[in-house]
């Protein structure tokens, strides 16, 4: 039995007879209990040490040494660097002179390599698979494969993606909507020494109709029909723990759903919880920004952005997440459903599980599908892929919201029908450093910026004494093109270091 378990239920025991009438036998076995607890305590200091801190190799010191350091922070890198892990976090990180190496400690020899923070996706979806299975509004696959059981899929199996994640240098991603069980897995994926650190806002605030998405039980979409519903749903996933609570897209035109809205994002503030907004029109990202909105997602696609909206985004610490992918990722998706082309991804580490991969695969199945009408299929046929990512008005404002001093963050709304969880942040960076990004702003962005969304700064997001020792290790230099990062070898969460082979599908 796990020690926190046996605790647990020491604690119950001793709570619940406490304040009720004490059987004799009940505090005979409470006492005796905890007796032993401490007994067992006393002879497995370690393995209670051990719970405390899940998944690190909790007394040793190990050293790596030698790499070009980029601590996340923008700083220059530091050649030759020491980075010295103890008890799962980072004990100094620096030069040679910065850091001693401790006797007797563990010493990794990595000369010539590359390490950089643990990459952080801010825009997921768990409940979503890469493709439109888990979209139904999108297109209808509920005949071939019921959302219902998808779904229930999804909640039951996320060791794939976190699997996917790892293997591609991720150490943290944010959950930006979902069922309202995606924000479990914040606390359960903490426990496990193979998952990326979670963060979930769980069902998102829509003038949409959730219809097609919604279970008996659970639901991703909640429309803000009153102020009450808003309020109510802002209550009960701030109570559950949910980080943020996101409103996909904004009526910015209707008086009476910004009333709506307004008061939901009162409720938000009260509770101490942080507004996300889905925002692709300038007037849609200033309405949300009024209401004090903390994280953008999505590109503002319509027009340039001005100077109010660059004031207010600054004025409440806006972060900006450009999510340049995802719309080419639905038309690649389209295309391979339609049977043009097969959806290709550069994987060769084989971070894609092989579930996704087959659905993938059997995609053409739904050639006949009535979603592909003629006019359509033409689109898709004409489609471009390497046009679509660098879109000028998106790619302009980045560079806009950059250079107004205003944080970015990398996100790609994995999961979403052709874009994937983990490989996908590649693209993406990519995609970003097309717009004119230089990859030494890329790696602050992909690292401390995206800890910075999901509010865990004083736990991970650089390479600092103190913090989580969530890195990775490349065999090329990523400062000369945000592409090498695919030179990804090993990635270390919370001080237990593995080959990205660990975690690969193949
Ligand atoms: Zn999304």
């Amino acid at each position: 039995m796990h020690l926190s378990h046996y605790l647990t239920q020491i604690c119950t025991l001793l709570f619940t007879t406490k304040g009720n009438r004490v059987s004799g036998v009940a505090a005979f076995l409470a006492i005796f209990a905890v007796i032993s607890l401490f007994s067992f305590m006393a002879v497995h200091p370690a393995s209670a040490q051990q719970q405390a801190e899940p998944g690190s190799n909790v007394t040793e010191t190990r050293i790596l040494r030698g790499a070009v350091l980029f601590d996340g922070n923008g700083s220059p890198s530091v050649s030759n660097s020491v980075v010295v892990i103890t008890g799962g976090k980072i004990a100094c990180a620096g030069s040679q002179t910065d850091c001693t190496i401790p006797d007797g400690a563990e010493v990794t020899d990595i000369s010539g390599k590359y390490i950089t923070p643990g990459l952080i996706d801010v825009h997921v979806h768990f409940f979503q698979t890469g493709f439109f299975d888990a979209r139904p509004d999108a297109m209808d696959l509920n005949a071939t494969y019921p959302f219902p059981e998808v779904v229930a899929y999804q909640q039951l199996n996320p060791e794939r993606y976190y699997n996917s994640y790892l293997c591609s240098g991720i150490t943290g991603v944010y959950d930006v909507g979902g069922m309202s069980w995606s924000v479990g897995l914040q606390a359960s994926a903490e426990q496990n020494p193979d998952a990326p650190h979670v963060a979930a806002s769980g069902p998102l605030i829509t003038p949409v109709p959730g219809a097609p998405f919604d279970l008996p039980s659970d639901k991703v979409l909640v429309p803000l029909n009153t102020a009450e519903d808003g309020i109510k749903t802002v209550q009960y996933m701030s109570a559950l723990g949910s980080t943020g609570i996101k409103f996909w897209t904004i009526l910015a035109d209707d008086e009476a759903y910004m009333e709506r809205l307004e008061a939901t994002a009162e409720e938000i503030r009260r509770q101490g919880n942080q507004m996300i907004a889905h925002a692709t029109t300038l007037s849609q990202a200033k309405a949300a920004l009024r209401n004090g909105t903390k994280l953008l997602v999505h590109s503002v696609s319509d027009t340039e952005v001005d100077d109010e909206f660059i004031a207010l985004a600054l004025e409440n610490g806006t972060i900006y997440n450009p999510t340049l992918i995802v719309s080419s990722g639905y038309m690649l998706a389209y295309r391979a459903a339609a049977g043009i082309e097969p959806l290709t991804m550069a994987d060769p580490n084989g971070c894609v599980d092989l579930k996704t991969r087959e659905l993938l695969e059997s995609a053409s199945q739904f050639a006949k599908h009535p979603r592909l009408t003629e006019a359509f299929m033409e689109r898709l046929r004409n489609f471009n892929p390497v046009e679509d990512r660098v879109r000028s008005t998106d790619m302009l404002n980045l560079m806009k919201i950059h250079e107004a001093g205003i944080p970015i963050a990398v996100g790609t709304d994995a999961g979403n029908p052709g874009t994937l969880h983990g490989i996908s942040i590649y693209d993406e960076m990519e995609a970003m450093q097309k717009a004119g990004l230089t990859p030494d702003e890329l790696i602050v962005m992909a690292t401390r910026n995206g800890a910075m969304a999901m509010q865990r700064l004083h736990d991970f997001g650089t390479v600092e004494a103190g913090k989580y020792a969530n890195l990775i290790v490349l065999d090329i230099d990523p400062s000369l093109d945000i592409a090498n990062m695919r030179s990804i070898t090993h990635v270390m969460l919370k001080g237990v270091m593995k080959s990205v082979d660990a975690y690969s599908a193949r």
